[in-house]
């Protein structure tokens, strides 16, 4: 019986003796053994009496186990939902809830906590641990491994996904087969991965990076994944020279430049470094090329579209774009107001159409209808334009946009010269409410490593080069940004602190 999902992604590897998964400690997993263990997570899972179409909600440690999870998920048609491992029992009690989940899988040690939000929500709650114990793993251990692949069609939903909750309280994303499939083989196509690639993985495997880019590419590669439970220099470090390729957030690269082992001999057998799930800095991308001789290629994607743009695998990779539309997307800039399309090189919201796009925001009609328009276009919310050269640029979110005295400032355009005045490591840029001008620009910075940036000096400069409107009405030095597990910035938690400064 067809199942397309699965027959793209892990069927052709069944029996396969090749690497899919290399552990930390040199162990390797071969694509035959994980897919057995797919097959008795999914004979697990059904004997317990899911079906699909039923949603499995899992709050796991990133193991090999819970991979096996989502690929006996894909093999079952269950729907898989991961959880951020960061959630607490009230958060997880939401999104249980919400979804109707039937099964809530969750760390050993977090089952008594998690036992009456199971209980709650009407779920059964079984464990799994980070060394493949708890009880789905040992009832995995006793089912059979044989399992035929549930019939599935192209539009049948295979992941319920929540958006990370930057601006407000996450959404269920309702991803297809289809969506997910025509993202992976689009991007193993644009980002040449053969068999041979040995991706080095250090991403949450709750999110669409690391989860869908990272994973399902991998998978329909016939590459594999060096799998690290978490993001940890030192194991970057040694692993590094036995990878070929690597998918991080900004805050990955970063975190390598910072050790001076991480230097060209290191990454000499590497051929692809990607960056996504927040802004990359200008900075970033050109002392990463000064120190390696590699390009960072940046792309741009979300939860409910997978990937939309990328920079280009041969040709320029420009540092502080998005690169290009992916092959079948679609992706135009519109007026927020009017939902007309923006000349070029103009703001506005981007929007994009393609088989990549979600079905739609879980038990959230109203929702769906306001940024999925019925010619399927999805309004990502993100404001960007595209230049000259058709290079997509982004400059924030609808959301972070600053009004003050009726005219709109884009926190991007602040926060790019706040970030080259001399001591300043990076900077965020946000709104606080002002009883004249309705908002006020506020720049917080964060200082480079033992620097005291002057702050009458940055605001003089600034006076020169941006308009009386967009200049901050107040610096504020602060020691990091407060970001999220993907490296997002938490605008929100900025909003807060300056809430009442000129209100
Ligand atoms: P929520 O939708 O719940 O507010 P979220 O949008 O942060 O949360 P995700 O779907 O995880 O949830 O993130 C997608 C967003 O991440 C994009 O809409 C965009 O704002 C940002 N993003 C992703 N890649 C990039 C990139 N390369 N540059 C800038 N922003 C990016
Ligand atoms: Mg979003």
């Amino acid at each position: 019986m067809a199942n397309p999902l699965y027959d793209a992604l892990f069927g052709p590897h069944e029996g396969r003796a090749t690497p899919f998964l290399i552990l930390p400690d040199g162990r390797e997993i071969s694509h035959d053994a994980f897919l057995k263990t797919a097959s008795r997570y999914a004979s697990a899972i059904t004997a317990a009496g899911l079906a699909a179409g039923d949603r499995l909600a899992a709050q796991v440690a990133k193991s090999p186990e819970a991979l096996a999870v989502y690929a006996a998920c894909v093999k079952a048609g269950v729907v898989f939902l991961p959880l951020n491992t960061g959630y607490t029992p009230t958060e997880v009690s939401y999104f249980v809830e919400n979804a109707g989940a039937k099964l809530l899988l969750a760390d050993p040690p977090a089952a008594g906590d998690l036992a009456p939000v199971a209980r709650a929500a009407g779920a059964m709650l079984e464990t799994l641990g980070a060394h493949g114990d708890g009880s789905l793993a040992e009832k995995a251990a006793r089912a059979s491994d044989n399992f035929p692949p549930a019939a599935r069609e192209e539009g049948d939903l295979a992941a319920l996904l929540y958006t990370s909750g930057t601006t407000g309280r996450s959404k269920g994303a309702m991803l297809t087969q289809k969506n997910l499939l025509s993202n992976a083989r689009t991007l193993v196509n644009y980002w040449c991965f053969t068999a041979g690639d040995r991706l080095l993985h250090a991403l949450p495997i709750f999110h669409t990076h690391g989860l869908f880019v990272a994973t399902n590419t991998i998978a329909i590669s016939g590459g594999a994944m060096i799998f690290l439970p978490k993001f940890d220099t030192e194991a970057m470090i040694r692993l590094m020279p036995q990878a070929t390729s690597m998918m991080g957030v900004p805050t990955f690269y970063t975190r390598l430049l910072d050790d001076p082992r991480f230097d060209r001999p290191l990454t000499r057998r590497m051929r692809l470094f990607v960056s996504g799930s927040a802004p990359l800095l200008a900075e970033t991308h050109r002392a990463f090329e000064a120190r390696t001789g590699h390009r960072i290629l940046e792309r741009y994607g979300m939860t409910e579209t997978n990937m939309n743009t990328s920079n280009p695998y041969e040709g320029e990779r420009r540092a502080g774009t998005v690169g290009f539309p992916l092959p079948g997307v679609e992706l135009k800039i519109t007026d927020p107001e009017t939902g007309v399309e923006s000349p070029q090189g103009e703001v506005g919201v981007i929007e994009v159409r393609g088989q990549n796009v979600f079905k739609g925001y879980w038990g959230m009609p109203e929702k769906t209808k306001e940024e999925l328009r019925e010619n399927g276009f999805f309004i990502t919310g993100d404001l960007g334009l595209i230049d000259e050269d058709g290079y997509v640029q982004i400059v924030g979110r609808g959301k972070d946009l600053i009004i003050s005295g009726g005219f709109n400032v884009y926190p991007k355009e602040v926060e790019l010269i706040l970030d080259d005045q001399p001591g300043v490591l990076e900077s965020a840029v946000v709104a606080a409410p002002h009883a004249d001008f309705g908002e006020a620009v506020v720049g917080f910075i964060v200082p480079a490593a033992g620097a005291a940036p002057d702050l009458a000096a940055i605001e003089a400069a600034l006076a020169t080069s941006l308009a009386r409107y967009k200049q901050p009405k107040k610096l504020i030095l602060i020691e990091a940004l407060p970001r999220n597990t993907m490296g997002k910035v938490q605008k929100n938690a900025l909003r807060d602190q300056v809430k009442g400064l000129f209100a």
